[in-house]
């Protein structure tokens, strides 16, 4: 498929981006599919991280966009989606990199950090100095961290203590600043931290054996007796309902990365059925295969138009969390049927990493279930349109 033009956009939706908007999204672009596209699928293969790439991605302007900084006014909601979109339509591993340090992390510390903190912390995190990771699932499990943290925190003079256990923690492996989510012990409130790399008592393992968004480096972290200064507690993550305000912007932000996902897998099946001839002729001229190309354009537009959607009410700034967990549900619940019937579309070959489609089918069922699964964002939903609460 050609670089210059999003061929899934099939609506064109790009077309609401400002002209400047569109402009700067071309060079992204250019820059995710020259420089980064060409090595995803060995570090896929090998299970690493292309650590080279990572000042490139502040140079490229992957990094705060969402974020009013120092003489840089936040960009459009409907811009940063692009860029997620864009960023996972070639890889969504990298486009999980990003979302994690620029949404997760950053956003813990912009939404929930003092004027003093972001101060400290975000110039280093906006030139990708200082890597960040989000710290929230623990190894009993993800879907009643609300409920069950069992990581804790006590207060002791001037410093805070924390033990416990943390697994799953994208980029947890090379991360600077871990925003770490911790019950205290005063007060049973989850209250969010920041461990510095290096902290005595924090270490921090690769998890092996993943076959999923193979080059996002997932970390059990343990915290045994990690003491960090009073000033590390973020001023604004006082209770859960904080840890959602982030949530809340960063499941929009998957939704966009399945969209992304989905539309590299399209595209890619779309390209191979013109080129691979069966009976003579290429397979593309058959109605099967044309029903396949349909079924996900369909898919894939659907899930366009949600997550502009989206985009639109946070700008509006009236989007709820329930909004946010249909979009994260559905649109990835979409991505995964796309990237099933592209598989289906290249046959055997659709299992080779070189034709790419097999890293989007595998990578669809990490971004269905990170970030709250299906069931548990249905549940948000279903609590929002009949006011019961059936999580329990
Ligand atoms: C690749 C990857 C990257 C990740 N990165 C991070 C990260 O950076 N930071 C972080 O904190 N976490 C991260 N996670 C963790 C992720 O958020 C959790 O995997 C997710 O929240 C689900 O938790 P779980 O895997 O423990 O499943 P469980 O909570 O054990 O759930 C198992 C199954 O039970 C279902 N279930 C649970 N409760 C209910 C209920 N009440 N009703 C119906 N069904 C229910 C779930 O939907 C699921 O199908 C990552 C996960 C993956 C796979």
């Amino acid at each position: 498929m050609s670089d210059d033009r999003l061929f899934g956009d099939l609506y064109s939706y790009e077309s609401l981006l400002a002209d400047d908007e569109r402009a700067e999204l071309a060079a992204i672009r250019q820059f995710l599919q020259t420089e980064v596209r060409p090595r995803v699928a060995e570090h896929w293969a090998a299970a690493t991280f292309p650590m080279e790439l990572i000042p490139r991605f502040a140079e490229a302007g992957l990094v705060g966009r969402s974020y009013d900084t120092e003489g840089s006014p936040r960009a459009s909601r409907l811009f940063t989606g692009f860029i997620s979109l864009e960023a996972s339509r070639v890889d969504p591993s990298i486009a999980t990199f990003l979302g994690v340090h620029n949404g997760l992390a950053m956003g813990s510390l912009v939404i929930l950090g003092s004027e003093e903190q972001r101060r400290r912390w975000l110039p280093g995190m906006l030139a990708l100095e200082k890597i960040g990771c989000f710290a929230l699932t623990e190894p009993h499990g993800g879907s009643d961290v609300a409920l069950g943290l069992e990581t804790t925190a006590r207060r002791d003079g001037d410093e805070w203590v924390l033990d416990g256990a943390k697994r799953w923690i994208g980029n947890g492996t090379f991360a600077d600043l871990v925003f770490v989510f911790a019950k205290d012990v005063d007060d049973e409130q989850v209250k969010t931290f920041v461990v510095e790399k290096g902290t005595p008592g924090f270490t921090a393992t690769t998890m092996e054996g993943k076959y999923a968004l193979r080059t996002v480096q997932n970390a059990d972290l343990t915290f045994t007796g990690c003491r960090i200064p009073a000033g590390n507690k973020l001023e604004g993550g006082n209770t859960f309902g904080d840890v959602n305000r982030v949530l809340k912007l960063t499941r929009g932000g998957v939704a966009w990365n399945a969209v992304g996902c989905q539309m590299g897998a399209f595209e890619a099946a779309v390209g191979y059925a013109k080129e691979r001839v069966q009976f003579g002729r290429p397979i593309a001229g058959f109605q099967l295969i044309q029903d396949l190309v349909a079924r996900m354009a369909g898919n894939v537009t659907a899930s366009l138009g949600m997550a502009v959607r989206v985009a639109q009410l946070q700008e509006e700034g009236v989007f709820d969390d329930h909004q946010a967990a249909l979009a994260k549900a559905f649109v990835t619940s979409r991505a995964r049927e796309t990237v099933a019937w592209a598989r289906e579309l290249f046959g055997g070959n659709g299992i080779l990493l070189e034709n790419d489609v097999i890293r989007f089918f595998n990578d669809a069922e990490a971004l269905y279930s990170y970030e709250g699964t299906r069931e548990i964002n249905h549940l948000i939903v279903g609590r929002a349109l009949t006011g019961e609460s059936a999580f329990v």
